[in-house]
């Protein structure tokens, strides 16, 4: 088991990424916010609990997302390639994803940072709309879609995330900077991070990356 940790801020492109890069290299694309989403629209359990953190930009409890986590990755076998997108985003949460993969004889091969300024990362996620049927994400300035509100790839609606709204935002930034960036000098320290500029356009982040990981 193989597993490529993407670090960095809400909209620093962890996300487009990693769909892109999933199909051409036969990774699993785990996505800790989507799981959430998904759990809060079907109203679980989990979603119930996690929807009151999200709501506010907070970080979901540590033993819940371990779980989830932990969960998801026993579905795979020894051959399975994970790109986590979105996790870990604590201390406590990368010590137990290493301890998971000890016991499962598998390893952390890659830790890739997207590495983009904090005003860039607040424009690129209040103008983000996302199409509510297939997942794409558009951008009101950068990436518009060829008919407002529509998406051109399903024809689905395009919506904002409810915590994509300006105040929500700079909550998540600031809990970023509490709790997630600590992660960049731990793998730093480890000799495992690689610093990649995601200031640029997503093509140009999706390549250096692919580069990276066809090694
Ligand atoms: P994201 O889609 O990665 O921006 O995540 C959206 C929200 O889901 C975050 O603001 C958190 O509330 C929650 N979340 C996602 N991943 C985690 C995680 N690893 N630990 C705690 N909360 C998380």
């Amino acid at each position: 088991m193989e597993v490529v940790i993407l670090l960095g801020g809400p909209g620093s492109g962890k996300g487009t990424t990693a769909e892109r890069v999933r199909g051409r290299l036969g990774y699993i694309h785990i996505s800790t916010g989507d799981m959430l989403r998904e759990a809060v629209r079907n109203g679980s359990d989990v979603g119930l609990k996690a929807d009151l953190y999200m709501k506010r930009g907070e970080l979901v409890p540590d033993d819940i997302m371990i779980e989830i986590v932990v969960e998801r990755m026993r579905r795979g076998n020894k051959d399975s390639k994970y790109l986590l997108d979105g996790f870990p985003r604590t201390s406590e949460q990368a010590t137990l994803l290493e301890k998971s993969l000890a016991d499962e004889k598998g390893e952390i091969s890659q830790v890739l940072f997207l590495d983009a300024p904090s005003e860039l990362l607040m424009k690129r996620l209040t103008g983000r709309r996302i199409c509510r049927e297939c997942g794409i994400n558009y951008h009101v300035e950068t990436m518009r879609p060829k008919k407002e509100g529509v998406c051109d790839a399903c024809g689905g609606e395009l919506y904002q995330r409810p915590d994509d709204h300006e105040s929500t935002i700079k909550n998540r930034l600031d809990v970023y900077g509490r709790q997630t960036e600590s992660l960049i000098s731990r793998y730093k320290k480890k000799g495992m991070l690689k610093r990649i500029d995601s200031s640029v356009a997503v093509d140009n982040i999706v390549n250096v990356v692919v580069d990276i990981l066809e090694g």
